[in-house]
Protein backbone atom coordinates (compact mmCIF):
# COMPACT_ATOMS: atom_id res chain seq x y z
CA UNK A 1 0.00 0.00 0.00
CA UNK A 2 0.81 3.72 -0.64
CA UNK A 3 2.88 6.22 1.24
CA UNK A 4 1.82 9.43 1.82
CA UNK A 5 5.05 11.26 1.62
CA UNK A 6 4.13 15.13 3.32
CA UNK A 7 6.59 17.88 1.90
CA UNK A 8 6.49 21.07 3.69
CA UNK A 9 10.05 22.81 3.93
CA UNK A 10 12.18 19.68 2.23
CA UNK A 11 11.96 20.50 -0.87
CA UNK A 12 14.89 18.22 -2.07
CA UNK A 13 15.82 14.25 -3.06
CA UNK A 14 18.96 13.80 -1.16
CA UNK A 15 19.65 14.02 2.47
CA UNK A 16 16.07 13.63 3.03
CA UNK A 17 15.56 10.73 5.97
CA UNK A 18 12.08 10.24 5.52
CA UNK A 19 12.34 9.60 1.02
CA UNK A 20 15.36 7.52 1.61
CA UNK A 21 13.12 5.17 3.90
CA UNK A 22 10.20 5.32 2.02
CA UNK A 23 12.31 4.62 -1.57
CA UNK A 24 13.76 1.71 -0.02
CA UNK A 25 10.84 -0.19 1.21
CA UNK A 26 10.08 -0.62 -2.63
CA UNK A 27 6.38 0.66 -1.65
CA UNK A 28 4.33 3.26 -3.75
CA UNK A 29 4.85 6.64 -2.83
CA UNK A 30 2.82 9.71 -3.43
CA UNK A 31 4.38 13.14 -2.65
CA UNK A 32 2.04 15.29 -1.27
CA UNK A 33 2.65 19.66 -0.48
CA UNK A 34 -0.79 21.10 1.43
CA UNK A 35 -1.20 24.86 1.48
CA UNK A 36 -2.54 24.29 5.07
CA UNK A 37 -3.39 26.69 8.13
CA UNK A 38 0.17 27.25 8.83
CA UNK A 39 1.35 27.80 5.11
CA UNK A 40 -1.33 30.16 4.82
CA UNK A 41 -0.09 32.64 7.34
CA UNK A 42 3.18 33.28 5.69
CA UNK A 43 4.06 36.55 4.37
CA UNK A 44 3.99 37.79 0.73
CA UNK A 45 7.76 36.91 -0.09
CA UNK A 46 7.66 33.70 1.67
CA UNK A 47 4.55 32.43 -0.59
CA UNK A 48 5.95 33.85 -3.68
CA UNK A 49 9.20 32.03 -2.73
CA UNK A 50 7.23 28.90 -2.07
CA UNK A 51 5.65 28.42 -5.30
CA UNK A 52 8.69 28.83 -7.02
CA UNK A 53 10.25 25.89 -4.79
CA UNK A 54 6.90 24.11 -5.21
CA UNK A 55 7.73 24.41 -9.29
CA UNK A 56 10.93 23.23 -9.67
CA UNK A 57 10.56 19.95 -6.89
CA UNK A 58 7.21 19.33 -8.69
CA UNK A 59 9.29 18.90 -12.05
CA UNK A 60 12.40 17.38 -10.34
CA UNK A 61 10.07 14.58 -9.06
CA UNK A 62 8.77 14.50 -12.78
CA UNK A 63 11.84 13.64 -13.51
CA UNK A 64 11.91 10.65 -11.39
CA UNK A 65 8.23 9.06 -13.05
CA UNK A 66 6.74 10.45 -10.11
CA UNK A 67 4.38 13.92 -8.86
CA UNK A 68 3.91 16.27 -6.49
CA UNK A 69 -0.01 16.18 -5.70
CA UNK A 70 -1.08 19.47 -4.58
CA UNK A 71 -4.06 20.11 -2.18
CA UNK A 72 -5.35 23.17 -0.18
CA UNK A 73 -7.39 22.92 3.25
CA UNK A 74 -6.58 22.11 6.90
CA UNK A 75 -3.63 19.72 7.09
CA UNK A 76 -5.52 17.10 9.19
CA UNK A 77 -8.78 17.03 6.69
CA UNK A 78 -6.91 17.12 3.79
CA UNK A 79 -4.35 14.58 4.77
CA UNK A 80 -7.63 12.37 6.05
CA UNK A 81 -9.03 12.60 2.88
CA UNK A 82 -6.06 11.53 0.55
CA UNK A 83 -5.58 8.14 2.48
CA UNK A 84 -9.24 7.59 2.08
CA UNK A 85 -8.80 7.95 -1.88
CA UNK A 86 -5.49 6.61 -1.98
CA UNK A 87 -5.71 3.56 0.69
CA UNK A 88 -2.08 4.69 2.10
CA UNK A 89 -1.27 2.78 5.44
CA UNK A 90 1.89 5.83 5.85
CA UNK A 91 2.43 9.23 6.42
CA UNK A 92 5.21 10.51 6.64
CA UNK A 93 7.05 14.27 6.83
CA UNK A 94 10.35 15.82 7.98
CA UNK A 95 9.90 17.58 11.49
CA UNK A 96 9.23 21.06 12.08
CA UNK A 97 10.27 22.57 14.96
CA UNK A 98 8.24 25.90 15.61
CA UNK A 99 5.24 26.65 17.38
CA UNK A 100 2.32 26.46 14.91
CA UNK A 101 3.53 23.55 12.75
CA UNK A 102 4.06 21.88 16.02
CA UNK A 103 0.32 22.52 16.90
CA UNK A 104 -0.71 21.24 13.09
CA UNK A 105 1.23 18.05 13.36
CA UNK A 106 0.19 16.92 16.57
CA UNK A 107 -3.10 17.25 15.28
CA UNK A 108 -2.26 15.40 11.58
CA UNK A 109 -0.56 12.55 14.00
CA UNK A 110 -3.28 12.06 16.44
CA UNK A 111 -6.27 12.25 13.85
CA UNK A 112 -4.12 9.37 11.71
CA UNK A 113 -3.07 6.86 14.34
CA UNK A 114 -6.50 7.28 15.87
CA UNK A 115 -7.16 4.39 12.61
CA UNK A 116 -4.08 2.47 12.91
CA UNK A 117 -2.66 4.24 10.36
CA UNK A 118 1.40 5.25 10.67
CA UNK A 119 2.06 8.55 11.05
CA UNK A 120 5.27 9.50 11.29
CA UNK A 121 7.89 12.47 11.35
CA UNK A 122 11.90 11.81 10.98
CA UNK A 123 14.28 14.30 11.18
CA UNK A 124 16.21 15.85 8.39
CA UNK A 125 15.36 20.07 8.79
CA UNK A 126 18.50 20.27 11.79
CA UNK A 127 22.02 18.29 12.00
CA UNK A 128 20.76 17.79 15.59
CA UNK A 129 17.11 17.22 17.72
CA UNK A 130 16.51 19.86 19.87
CA UNK A 131 15.86 17.71 22.66
CA UNK A 132 18.93 16.19 22.27
CA UNK A 133 21.72 18.59 23.35
CA UNK A 134 21.88 19.57 26.82
CA UNK A 135 23.32 21.28 28.83
CA UNK A 136 25.80 19.73 31.69
CA UNK A 137 21.83 20.05 34.15
CA UNK A 138 19.99 18.75 31.73
CA UNK A 139 18.29 21.73 30.72
CA UNK A 140 18.81 23.58 27.39
CA UNK A 141 21.09 25.84 26.20
CA UNK A 142 20.32 29.69 26.45
CA UNK A 143 23.80 30.87 25.34
CA UNK A 144 25.18 30.33 22.24
CA UNK A 145 29.18 29.35 22.85
CA UNK A 146 28.63 26.47 25.46
CA UNK A 147 25.90 25.08 23.02
CA UNK A 148 28.59 25.58 20.18
CA UNK A 149 31.45 23.98 22.25
CA UNK A 150 28.58 20.76 22.88
CA UNK A 151 27.85 19.99 19.47
CA UNK A 152 31.20 20.98 17.32
CA UNK A 153 32.66 17.27 17.65
CA UNK A 154 29.32 15.37 17.80
CA UNK A 155 29.79 12.84 14.57
CA UNK A 156 27.10 13.95 12.47
CA UNK A 157 25.49 11.32 9.78
CA UNK A 158 25.83 11.22 6.12
CA UNK A 159 23.76 12.39 4.12
CA UNK A 160 21.70 10.08 2.24
CA UNK A 161 21.78 9.69 -1.11
CA UNK A 162 18.66 10.70 -3.80
CA UNK A 163 16.77 7.87 -5.44
CA UNK A 164 16.83 7.70 -8.51
CA UNK A 165 13.25 6.39 -9.29
CA UNK A 166 10.33 6.36 -7.31
CA UNK A 167 7.53 4.04 -7.30
CA UNK A 168 4.17 5.45 -8.62
CA UNK A 169 0.39 4.45 -7.08
CA UNK A 170 -1.33 2.34 -9.19
CA UNK A 171 -3.63 5.47 -9.90
CA UNK A 172 -2.74 8.89 -9.06
CA UNK A 173 -5.57 11.29 -6.74
CA UNK A 174 -6.97 14.13 -8.28
CA UNK A 175 -3.90 17.23 -8.15
CA UNK A 176 -4.59 20.56 -7.49
CA UNK A 177 -2.60 23.01 -10.11
CA UNK A 178 0.21 25.09 -8.37
CA UNK A 179 -1.67 28.17 -10.11
CA UNK A 180 -4.63 27.46 -8.36
CA UNK A 181 -3.04 27.51 -5.04
CA UNK A 182 -2.39 31.33 -6.10
CA UNK A 183 0.42 31.51 -3.74
CA UNK A 184 1.98 34.37 -6.09
CA UNK A 185 -0.77 36.81 -5.67
CA UNK A 186 -0.53 37.71 -2.35
CA UNK A 187 3.26 39.04 -4.03
CA UNK A 188 1.19 42.14 -5.37
CA UNK A 189 4.38 44.06 -5.71
CA UNK A 190 7.94 43.43 -6.86
CA UNK A 191 7.47 39.63 -8.32
CA UNK A 192 9.24 40.16 -11.47
CA UNK A 193 12.26 41.88 -9.30
CA UNK A 194 12.62 39.30 -7.07
CA UNK A 195 13.03 36.53 -9.49
CA UNK A 196 16.13 37.82 -10.78
CA UNK A 197 17.54 37.50 -7.16
CA UNK A 198 16.23 34.02 -6.43
CA UNK A 199 18.40 30.58 -6.43
CA UNK A 200 15.40 28.22 -6.58
CA UNK A 201 15.75 23.95 -6.05
CA UNK A 202 17.80 21.53 -5.21
CA UNK A 203 20.22 21.79 -8.35
CA UNK A 204 21.11 25.46 -7.97
CA UNK A 205 21.14 24.87 -4.14
CA UNK A 206 24.14 22.65 -4.85
CA UNK A 207 25.72 24.59 -6.92
CA UNK A 208 25.81 27.62 -4.66
CA UNK A 209 27.62 25.35 -2.20
CA UNK A 210 30.23 24.42 -4.87
CA UNK A 211 30.65 28.11 -5.44
CA UNK A 212 31.23 29.07 -2.05
CA UNK A 213 33.34 26.42 -1.21
CA UNK A 214 35.40 27.06 -4.33
CA UNK A 215 36.55 30.79 -2.97
CA UNK A 216 34.49 33.15 -0.52
CA UNK A 217 35.00 30.48 2.54
CA UNK A 218 38.39 31.02 2.27
CA UNK A 219 37.99 34.56 3.18
CA UNK A 220 34.64 33.97 5.16
CA UNK A 221 35.71 34.85 8.50
CA UNK A 222 37.39 38.18 7.36
CA UNK A 223 34.60 39.34 4.92
CA UNK A 224 31.48 38.23 6.00
CA UNK A 225 30.52 41.48 7.34
CA UNK A 226 31.35 43.23 4.60
CA UNK A 227 27.71 43.76 3.04
CA UNK A 228 29.06 44.70 -0.72
CA UNK A 229 31.04 41.83 -1.14
CA UNK A 230 29.91 38.09 -2.35
CA UNK A 231 32.03 36.77 1.02
CA UNK A 232 28.74 34.39 2.52
CA UNK A 233 27.11 31.42 1.17
CA UNK A 234 23.84 32.65 0.69
CA UNK A 235 22.41 29.42 1.36
CA UNK A 236 19.62 30.57 3.82
CA UNK A 237 16.95 30.69 1.30
CA UNK A 238 17.88 27.07 0.43
CA UNK A 239 18.08 25.61 4.06
CA UNK A 240 15.01 27.55 4.51
CA UNK A 241 13.07 26.14 2.19
CA UNK A 242 14.95 22.34 2.89
CA UNK A 243 16.05 22.21 -1.06
CA UNK A 244 19.53 21.59 0.49
CA UNK A 245 19.73 19.82 3.97
CA UNK A 246 21.76 20.91 6.84
CA UNK A 247 24.06 17.57 6.75
CA UNK A 248 24.88 18.28 3.41
CA UNK A 249 26.12 21.72 3.89
CA UNK A 250 27.68 20.70 7.43
CA UNK A 251 29.93 17.48 5.97
CA UNK A 252 31.09 20.14 3.01
CA UNK A 253 32.16 22.69 5.81
CA UNK A 254 33.70 20.01 8.06
CA UNK A 255 35.70 18.98 5.04
CA UNK A 256 36.96 22.25 4.03
CA UNK A 257 37.83 22.81 7.96
CA UNK A 258 39.83 19.42 7.78
CA UNK A 259 41.54 20.55 4.43
CA UNK A 260 42.98 23.42 6.50
CA UNK A 261 40.26 25.97 4.51
CA UNK A 262 40.90 29.40 6.66
CA UNK A 263 36.88 30.61 7.24
CA UNK A 264 35.29 27.18 7.32
CA UNK A 265 35.42 26.60 10.98
CA UNK A 266 33.58 30.10 11.23
CA UNK A 267 30.91 28.84 8.46
CA UNK A 268 30.14 25.50 10.99
CA UNK A 269 29.59 28.22 14.02
CA UNK A 270 26.67 29.75 11.62
CA UNK A 271 25.44 26.83 10.79
CA UNK A 272 25.22 26.13 14.37
CA UNK A 273 23.88 29.28 15.35
CA UNK A 274 20.95 28.24 13.08
CA UNK A 275 20.72 25.14 15.47
CA UNK A 276 20.69 27.59 18.09
CA UNK A 277 17.71 29.33 16.82
CA UNK A 278 15.66 26.02 16.62
CA UNK A 279 16.60 24.87 20.01
CA UNK A 280 15.74 28.04 21.66
CA UNK A 281 12.19 28.10 19.64
CA UNK A 282 11.68 24.17 20.45
CA UNK A 283 12.87 24.16 24.11
CA UNK A 284 11.08 28.05 24.74
CA UNK A 285 8.17 28.49 22.06
CA UNK A 286 7.64 31.68 23.48
CA UNK A 287 10.10 33.48 22.22
CA UNK A 288 8.54 33.80 18.77
CA UNK A 289 5.57 36.21 20.04
CA UNK A 290 6.44 37.95 23.49
CA UNK A 291 10.09 39.45 24.48
CA UNK A 292 12.02 36.10 26.09
CA UNK A 293 13.08 38.32 29.27
CA UNK A 294 9.87 39.40 31.12
CA UNK A 295 11.13 42.46 32.13
CA UNK A 296 11.27 43.72 28.76
CA UNK A 297 7.03 43.88 29.08
CA UNK A 298 8.03 47.45 30.25
CA UNK A 299 9.88 48.71 27.93
CA UNK A 300 8.61 51.95 27.05
CA UNK A 301 7.99 51.35 23.07
CA UNK A 302 6.48 53.87 21.25
CA UNK A 303 3.31 53.36 20.32
CA UNK A 304 2.03 56.64 18.20
CA UNK A 305 1.19 56.11 14.89
CA UNK A 306 3.90 58.17 13.68
CA UNK A 307 5.33 57.55 10.08
CA UNK A 308 8.49 56.27 11.28
CA UNK A 309 7.54 53.06 10.46
CA UNK A 310 6.92 53.24 7.62
CA UNK A 311 9.88 55.61 6.47
CA UNK A 312 11.87 52.47 7.89
CA UNK A 313 10.03 50.01 5.91
CA UNK A 314 10.34 52.44 2.61
CA UNK A 315 14.23 53.03 3.31
CA UNK A 316 13.17 56.22 3.52
CA UNK A 317 14.62 57.09 7.01
CA UNK A 318 17.48 59.22 5.94
CA UNK A 319 20.23 57.46 7.25
CA UNK A 320 22.02 56.03 4.53
CA UNK A 321 23.04 52.38 5.67
CA UNK A 322 19.87 51.56 6.69
CA UNK A 323 17.89 52.73 3.64
CA UNK A 324 19.94 50.52 1.45
CA UNK A 325 19.34 47.67 3.86
CA UNK A 326 15.83 48.06 3.48
CA UNK A 327 15.55 48.12 0.01
CA UNK A 328 18.06 45.23 -0.31
CA UNK A 329 15.51 43.73 1.21
CA UNK A 330 12.14 45.10 -0.70
CA UNK A 331 14.29 44.80 -4.34
CA UNK A 332 15.95 41.17 -3.32
CA UNK A 333 14.07 39.43 -0.62
CA UNK A 334 17.59 39.04 1.25
CA UNK A 335 19.18 41.64 3.81
CA UNK A 336 22.94 40.78 4.52
CA UNK A 337 23.37 39.92 8.21
CA UNK A 338 25.18 42.71 9.45
CA UNK A 339 23.03 45.07 7.74
CA UNK A 340 20.00 43.02 9.52
CA UNK A 341 21.46 43.84 12.86
CA UNK A 342 22.09 47.67 11.89
CA UNK A 343 18.12 48.13 10.41
CA UNK A 344 17.04 46.03 13.62
CA UNK A 345 18.91 47.98 15.85
CA UNK A 346 17.73 51.23 14.50
CA UNK A 347 13.78 50.42 14.40
CA UNK A 348 14.40 49.26 18.00
CA UNK A 349 16.59 51.85 19.75
CA UNK A 350 16.71 54.68 17.54
CA UNK A 351 13.56 54.56 16.31
CA UNK A 352 11.83 52.73 19.62
CA UNK A 353 9.66 50.92 17.89
CA UNK A 354 8.63 47.24 19.26
CA UNK A 355 10.93 44.69 17.83
CA UNK A 356 7.57 42.46 16.75
CA UNK A 357 7.03 45.44 13.54
CA UNK A 358 10.44 44.55 12.37
CA UNK A 359 9.96 40.46 13.20
CA UNK A 360 7.03 41.06 11.14
CA UNK A 361 7.94 43.27 8.20
CA UNK A 362 10.65 40.62 7.75
CA UNK A 363 8.20 37.79 8.11
CA UNK A 364 6.70 39.89 4.85
CA UNK A 365 9.55 40.55 2.95
CA UNK A 366 12.66 37.89 3.15
CA UNK A 367 12.35 34.83 1.16
CA UNK A 368 14.45 33.19 3.29
CA UNK A 369 12.07 33.84 5.85
CA UNK A 370 12.30 31.76 8.53
CA UNK A 371 10.73 31.18 11.88
CA UNK A 372 13.46 30.72 14.37
CA UNK A 373 16.21 32.79 13.14
CA UNK A 374 14.02 35.64 12.51
CA UNK A 375 12.16 35.37 15.85
CA UNK A 376 16.03 34.82 17.71
CA UNK A 377 17.70 37.81 15.14
CA UNK A 378 15.11 40.53 16.49
CA UNK A 379 15.20 39.80 20.20
CA UNK A 380 18.88 39.28 19.80
CA UNK A 381 18.94 42.95 18.30
CA UNK A 382 16.19 44.29 20.69
CA UNK A 383 17.94 42.84 23.45
CA UNK A 384 15.29 41.40 24.64
CA UNK A 385 16.22 37.58 23.76
CA UNK A 386 18.69 35.26 25.41
CA UNK A 387 22.49 35.52 24.61
CA UNK A 388 21.21 38.89 22.91
CA UNK A 389 23.20 42.08 22.37
CA UNK A 390 23.05 44.46 25.91
CA UNK A 391 20.48 47.12 25.18
CA UNK A 392 23.31 49.55 25.88
CA UNK A 393 25.39 48.72 22.73
CA UNK A 394 23.38 50.40 20.11
CA UNK A 395 24.71 50.19 16.97
CA UNK A 396 25.64 53.89 15.54
CA UNK A 397 24.63 52.99 11.83
CA UNK A 398 26.75 55.84 10.47
CA UNK A 399 30.05 54.08 12.31
CA UNK A 400 29.34 50.83 11.00
CA UNK A 401 28.72 51.93 7.34
CA UNK A 402 32.51 53.79 7.56
CA UNK A 403 33.93 50.88 9.09
CA UNK A 404 31.82 47.36 6.69
CA UNK A 405 30.77 50.03 4.03
CA UNK A 406 33.87 51.69 3.35
CA UNK A 407 33.78 52.93 -0.31
CA UNK A 408 30.49 52.76 0.23
CA UNK A 409 29.55 50.91 -2.71
CA UNK A 410 26.80 48.92 -0.99
CA UNK A 411 24.49 52.47 -0.01
CA UNK A 412 25.46 53.39 -4.10
CA UNK A 413 23.82 49.96 -4.73
CA UNK A 414 20.77 50.75 -3.47
CA UNK A 415 20.10 54.32 -2.76
CA UNK A 416 19.70 55.87 -6.11
CA UNK A 417 18.92 59.05 -4.63
CA UNK A 418 22.66 59.44 -3.42
CA UNK A 419 24.79 58.61 -6.68
CA UNK A 420 24.77 59.93 -10.25
CA UNK A 421 24.37 57.21 -11.76
CA UNK A 422 21.74 54.73 -9.90
CA UNK A 423 22.18 50.62 -11.03
CA UNK A 424 19.98 48.40 -11.86
CA UNK A 425 19.09 46.83 -7.91
CA UNK A 426 18.89 50.84 -7.24
CA UNK A 427 16.10 51.67 -9.40
CA UNK A 428 13.92 47.81 -9.42
CA UNK A 429 13.26 49.50 -5.64
CA UNK A 430 11.00 51.98 -7.58
CA UNK A 431 9.65 49.73 -9.95
CA UNK A 432 8.92 47.26 -7.08
CA UNK A 433 7.04 49.21 -4.77
CA UNK A 434 3.82 50.09 -4.46
CA UNK A 435 2.19 53.11 -6.27
CA UNK A 436 1.06 54.53 -3.23
CA UNK A 437 4.05 55.05 -1.41
CA UNK A 438 4.78 57.68 -3.76
CA UNK A 439 8.39 57.26 -4.82
CA UNK A 440 10.35 58.15 -8.03
CA UNK A 441 14.29 58.31 -8.28
CA UNK A 442 13.43 61.78 -8.36
CA UNK A 443 12.27 62.31 -4.81
CA UNK A 444 15.30 64.10 -2.79
CA UNK A 445 16.68 61.90 -0.33
CA UNK A 446 14.72 62.58 2.72
CA UNK A 447 16.76 64.36 6.37
CA UNK A 448 17.02 61.75 8.78
CA UNK A 449 14.18 61.02 11.00
CA UNK A 450 16.53 61.51 14.29
CA UNK A 451 19.62 62.95 15.42
CA UNK A 452 21.86 59.60 15.77
CA UNK A 453 23.15 61.08 19.21
CA UNK A 454 19.50 62.25 19.96
CA UNK A 455 18.23 59.17 19.21
CA UNK A 456 20.58 57.27 21.40
CA UNK A 457 19.93 59.04 24.35
CA UNK A 458 16.36 58.96 24.04
CA UNK A 459 17.09 55.22 23.66
CA UNK A 460 18.99 54.65 26.76
CA UNK A 461 16.95 56.66 28.48
CA UNK A 462 13.86 54.55 27.39
CA UNK A 463 16.07 51.40 29.11
CA UNK A 464 16.73 53.19 32.54
CA UNK A 465 12.83 54.15 32.84
CA UNK A 466 12.32 49.96 32.31
CA UNK A 467 14.71 49.13 34.57
CA UNK A 468 13.28 51.38 37.22
CA UNK A 469 9.76 49.73 36.44
CA UNK A 470 11.23 46.66 36.59
P1 LIG B 1 26.15 32.59 5.86
O1 LIG B 1 26.97 33.62 6.53
O2 LIG B 1 26.71 31.93 4.67
O3 LIG B 1 25.83 31.49 6.98
C1 LIG B 1 25.54 30.11 6.66
C2 LIG B 1 24.20 29.72 7.23
O4 LIG B 1 24.22 29.78 8.65
C3 LIG B 1 23.05 30.63 6.82
O5 LIG B 1 22.56 30.29 5.55
C4 LIG B 1 22.04 30.41 7.93
O6 LIG B 1 21.29 29.24 7.71
C5 LIG B 1 22.94 30.19 9.15
N1 LIG B 1 23.09 31.45 9.89
C6 LIG B 1 24.03 32.41 9.72
N2 LIG B 1 23.86 33.39 10.62
C7 LIG B 1 22.78 33.06 11.36
C8 LIG B 1 22.12 33.68 12.44
N3 LIG B 1 22.53 34.84 12.97
N4 LIG B 1 21.02 33.07 12.95
C9 LIG B 1 20.60 31.88 12.46
N5 LIG B 1 21.21 31.24 11.45
C10 LIG B 1 22.28 31.83 10.90
N6 LIG B 1 18.19 33.92 8.82
C11 LIG B 1 17.30 33.20 8.12
O7 LIG B 1 17.67 32.18 7.52
N7 LIG B 1 15.98 33.56 8.07
C12 LIG B 1 15.50 34.67 8.73
O8 LIG B 1 14.29 34.94 8.68
C13 LIG B 1 16.44 35.47 9.44
N8 LIG B 1 16.04 36.61 10.06
C14 LIG B 1 16.96 37.37 10.75
C15 LIG B 1 16.54 38.54 11.39
C16 LIG B 1 17.44 39.34 12.08
C17 LIG B 1 16.97 40.59 12.78
C18 LIG B 1 18.80 38.96 12.14
C19 LIG B 1 19.80 39.80 12.87
C20 LIG B 1 19.23 37.80 11.51
C21 LIG B 1 18.33 36.99 10.81
N9 LIG B 1 18.74 35.80 10.14
C22 LIG B 1 17.81 35.05 9.46
C23 LIG B 1 20.12 35.31 10.28
C24 LIG B 1 21.13 35.74 9.20
O9 LIG B 1 21.05 37.10 8.95
C25 LIG B 1 20.97 34.98 7.88
O10 LIG B 1 20.87 33.59 8.12
C26 LIG B 1 22.16 35.21 6.95
O11 LIG B 1 22.29 36.58 6.67
C27 LIG B 1 21.96 34.44 5.68
O12 LIG B 1 22.97 34.71 4.74
P2 LIG B 1 23.93 33.55 4.25
O13 LIG B 1 23.14 32.34 3.89
O14 LIG B 1 24.84 34.09 3.23
O15 LIG B 1 24.71 33.22 5.60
Amino acid sequence: SPIILWFRRDFRLADHAALSEAARSGRPIIPVFILDEVVETYGAAAKWRLNEALRVFGDRLKSLGSKLVLRRGRAKDVLGALVNETGATATWWTRAYDPDAIRRDKAVKTSLTSTGHDARSFPGHLLFEPWAVKTKQGGFFKVYSPMWRAVRGRPVDSANIAPKTLVSPYSWPENGSLESLQLRTAMNRGADVLVRHACVGETRALGRLRHFLDGPIDDYKGRRDFPAEEATSRLSENLAWGEIGPRTVWHAGLQAMNEGRQGAEHFLKELVWREFSYHLVYNSPEIVNCNWRPNWNNFPWQENSDDTVWRWKMGRTGVPIVDAAMRQLYVTGYMHNRCRMIAGSYLTKHLLKHWRIGQSWFEECLVDWDPAANAMGWQWVAGSGPDAVPFFRIFNPQKQAEKFDVEKRYISNFVAELVNEPGRDALDFFQACPRSWNLTPDCPYPEPIIDLGEGRRRALAAYEEMKLNT
